[in-house]
């Protein structure tokens, strides 16, 4: 598709596939990136849901934290999903010994928010911002955020005001995984921000 927006997919651990589906059946040309090099050639980034201490252990060891910083500093779009998000937090609190993220959201997260009862459930989330429906939002050993910066604004949180969604410019931050419901809103806001810039 001529003109459709180049975007990588972070492509060292979790459910990199799913993401990378949903891209190319929006419309994106889409890339995996392991390497400072791929990620160069991508005007946008996704980081997946899996686990954030192993991402950022690999992300280490490949080489791709600062390259990640830079580009965020940069201005590069980011959508972070679930482990994602926790990449993406200034400040990771229950973060296993010596886990760091990327950062840019100004918020605090909290890993493994949901406990240890209710592993993972499906909810409604109403998103002002996307307009519409509510989103259906699947929620697997999600991290929370605890508290939301000046820098960051809120997009939904679950009824009981947990904060489950943030944005700061081109930041876009998820507690679940709407790739794996069918819901395609936030990649094609991420899209959207890619495009225009
Ligand atoms: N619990 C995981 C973590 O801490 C996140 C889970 C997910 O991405 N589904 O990274």
């Amino acid at each position: 598709m001529a003109g459709s927006p180049r975007v990588g997919v972070l492509a060292l651990q979790g459910d990199v596939r799913e993401h990378a589906a949903l891209l190319a059946e929006l419309g994106a040309e889409v890339a995996l990136v392991r390497r400072p090099a791929e990620l160069a050639a991508v005007a946008g980034l996704v980081i997946p849901g899996g686990e954030s201490s192993v991402i950022d252990k690999l992300s280490r060891l490949f080489g791709m934290q600062e390259p990640i910083r830079d580009a965020i500093a940069g201005g590069m779009p980011v959508l972070g999903t679930c482990a994602g998000l926790i990449l993406l937090a200034d400040t990771v609190v229950d973060a296993i010994d010596g886990q760091e993220s990327f950062g840019g959201l100004d918020v605090v997260v909290r890993r493994n928010a949901f406990g240890r009862q209710v592993e993972s459930f499906e909810a409604e989330l109403s998103v002002p911002a996307l307009g519409g429906n509510p989103v259906k939002a699947a929620f697997i050993r999600g991290p929370v955020v605890e508290s939301v910066g000046p820098g960051a604004e809120t997009l939904a949180a679950l009824p009981d005001g947990r904060v489950v969604a943030v944005e700061q410019g081109g930041l876009l931050g998820l507690s679940f995984h709407p790739e794996i419901t069918g819901e395609t809103r936030f990649h094609r806001r991420f899209l959207a921000r890619v495009a225009a810039r």
